[in-house]
């Protein structure tokens, strides 16, 4: 089998791109959830501290039931019916349901099949990069991440430390025998990355006593990186900031002037991340080339 997936690379291709789409259904299952479990930790963090200080918490006593990221099972927000098997197949259901609930015809957000075709195509152009090697699984690892990280960011404008410490760590480790570069190159790149953006934080504070983004961003940064090490860190910023510009004037001139709109960074700096994860080589190799 292992032989087989080696030398047939469309078989290799289908088997990802199938099994990415139950990943998919995953992402959207964290993304929705995790924010929530935040939520959840910081009020009986609050209503802990609250009385040790002797003060009555006040609101709800207890939130009812276990909430994780299995319990409770996945309902229609709108009626609460049970998601059957059927209607939880990957991008399909949504269209033969035609985005709505099949119990009260509640609209159903298509960010659900989004998120799932997306996490496919980019897993495959990861598996077509690098092949069947060590480097595809970690670098779908670094993938799925950056894909959770960039929606989640995208909806509550967090970026939860369960996914950026977690898989900052994992960078440093995957680079230990070298696997996107070097161990030294890794550990200054997290370093690097966070200490950069947590100076042109505070810079931006001092002159404008605006916050132009947050902790988690630094987090982020550094966690890319982590993975691909400190040269990759200019690229990664250009890229985001190019992006960024781009989406910004789109929106601009789709909703008109609206600069009061808090735009997260977190899904340019995520973007930049994956495309740095590809083609960061060639194309910082093809600017060196351009200098000399
Ligand atoms: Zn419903």
């Amino acid at each position: 089998m292992i032989d087989l997936m080696a030398s047939t690379p469309w078989l290799l291709l289908t088997v990802t791109g199938l099994f990415s789409l139950l990943i998919g259904s995953f992402l959207n299952v964290v993304i929705h959830r995790l924010p929530i479990i935040m939520e959840r930790q910081w009020q009986s963090e609050a209503r802990a501290w609250l009385q040790t200080q002797g003060q009555h918490p006040g609101g709800e006593a207890e939130v009812a039931g276990p909430y994780n990221l299995v319990v409770p099972r996945s309902g229609c927000p709108h009626c609460g019916h049970r998601i059957k098997a059927l209607e939880n197949i990957p991008v399909l259901s949504y269209l033969f349901l035609r985005g709505r609930c099949s119990a009260c015809g509640a609209r159903i957000s298509p960010q659900y099949p989004l998120v799932e075709a997306a996490t496919a195509v980019l897993s495959m152009l990861v598996v077509w990069h690098f092949g069947f090697t060590w480097a595809a699984g970690a670098a779908l690892l670094f993938t799925w991440a950056l894909i959770a990280l960039a929606v989640i960011d995208l909806r509550t404008t967090l970026l939860p430390d369960m996914i950026t410490l977690p898989v900052l760590w994992l960078g440093l480790i995957v680079n230990l025998p070298g696997l996107f570069t070097d161990a030294t190159s890794s550990v200054i790149g997290a370093i690097a990355g966070y200490l950069s953006l947590w100076l042109v934080y505070h810079a931006f504070r001092l002159l404008t006593g605006k916050e132009g983004m947050g902790y988690g961003d630094f987090k982020l940064f550094a966690l890319i990186g982590a993975w691909l090490g400190w040269q990759v860190l200019p690229l990664v910023i250009l890229l985001s900031s190019l992006v960024g510009a781009v989406v910004g004037i789109a929106l601009i001139l789709a909703r008109g002037r609206d600069r009061d709109i808090p735009i997260p960074f977190g899904p340019y700096l995520a973007a930049a991340g994956f495309i740095a994860l590809l083609w960061g080589d060639a194309i910082i190799g093809a600017y060196l080339q351009a200098l000399v």
